[in-house]
């Protein structure tokens, strides 16, 4: 039984998919599982299809949830670690309140489990465990339907108040395009996915020719996911090229801006568009961010996330360790 309270479970808790893992005291992972996540219903319902995904994840491990040493979680929106409430998680079905999720898995799951914002604990993992290894300070840059960040300074994850590293909203242009956020000239107004998506689709019913509708169709999707994005790219659809250039410029100029301001050692780029376009995109965001990058200031070493797309679910079991 020894052995067995050594495991831990991670969950990463996405718009669009829930994947939770079991990994040994080694963080090798032993069994996982995933899920879409809910697009209709309540946070409690999001809840249950995560508690099903953790229980499948610990039976592939050959255990059980309540065997484990604890379950850790990366949500989005706005996170409580204490109480174990995630609030205004807007990309999740009925979240713009707040939820006790913590204490709602802890009951399904019988088991201990701590929360924490998605992002972080993605760039924690990158820096414990993937790309940001040889560093002392990192920035984890997660290009996916929103854009986020996450900070490690002198060996320590910086969480500010507790919002800190929202990378997507710093601004690159002043009355520049309404973000998603509801303020302007956000780097996510013209990087996030979901803000691309959205210009794409107003382009279009304004006359633009564009393939992105008809991928989307053929691929059986209801957005223009990262495979979406990426096959348009492939065929030369003009539309995208455009706008995943502007993503590039605009995830230069604010990974350069947060750069002067902290001068971190290095810049780990993930998320659903960054690890679909990979290290050459990764190579294109560090050229545009050279033009920004203040003079005399040395370039950070910058690159794609070591650990793929299981970074969030790694991050969130890392969790577990901290007591
Ligand atoms: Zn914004």
């Amino acid at each position: 039984m020894a052995k067995t309270s050594a495991l831990r479970g991670g969950i990463d808790l996405g718009g669009t998919k829930i994947e939770a893992i079991v990994v040994d005291a080694g963080n090798q992972v032993l069994g996982s599982a995933r899920h879409p996540t809910p697009t209709s219903g309540t946070p409690a319902d999001v809840a249950n299809e995560m508690a099903q995904a953790m229980q499948e994840a610990a039976q592939a491990a050959g255990t059980t949830t309540a065997a484990l040493a604890g379950v850790g979680v990366g949500s989005p929106g706005s996170v409580d670690s204490a109480a174990g409430r995630v609030a205004s998680a807007r990309n999740l079905p009925g979240w713009d309140g707040s939820f006790a999720l913590g204490p709602k898995l802890a009951k399904q799951l019988g088991s201990r489990v701590a929360i924490g914002n998605d992002v972080q604990v993605a760039t924690r993992a990158e820096y414990e465990l993937g790309a940001g290894r040889p560093y002392a300070s990192v920035l984890g840059l997660f290009w996916g339907t929103g854009i986020g960040g996450g900070l490690i300074l002198d060996r320590k994850p910086w969480r500010g108040r507790g919002g800190a590293g929202e990378i997507g909203h710093m601004v690159i242009k002043r009355g520049g395009r309404r973000c998603p956020c509801g303020n302007d000239g956000c780097v996510e107004a013209y990087a996030g996915r979901a803000a691309m998506e959205s210009h794409a689709r107003n382009e279009i019913e304004k006359g633009r020719k564009s393939d992105l509708l008809k991928i989307m169709e053929r691929k059986q999707r209801r957005n223009f996911t990262s495979a979406v994005w990426a096959d348009a790219i492939e065929r030369g659809d003009a539309l995208a090229g455009e706008l995943i250039d502007g993503a590039v410029a605009a995830l230069g100029a604010g990974a350069a801006s947060a750069v002067n301001l902290l001068d971190v050692e290095a810049v780990v780029i993930g998320g659903g568009l960054g690890v679909r376009f990979g290290t050459p995109y990764v190579e294109r965001i560090r050229t545009a961010m050279t033009e920004h990058l203040f003079p005399g200031h040395e370039m950070p070493d910058v690159h794609l996330v070591g650990l793929g797309d299981l970074g969030g679910a790694l991050g969130a079991a890392l969790l577990v360790t901290d007591g």
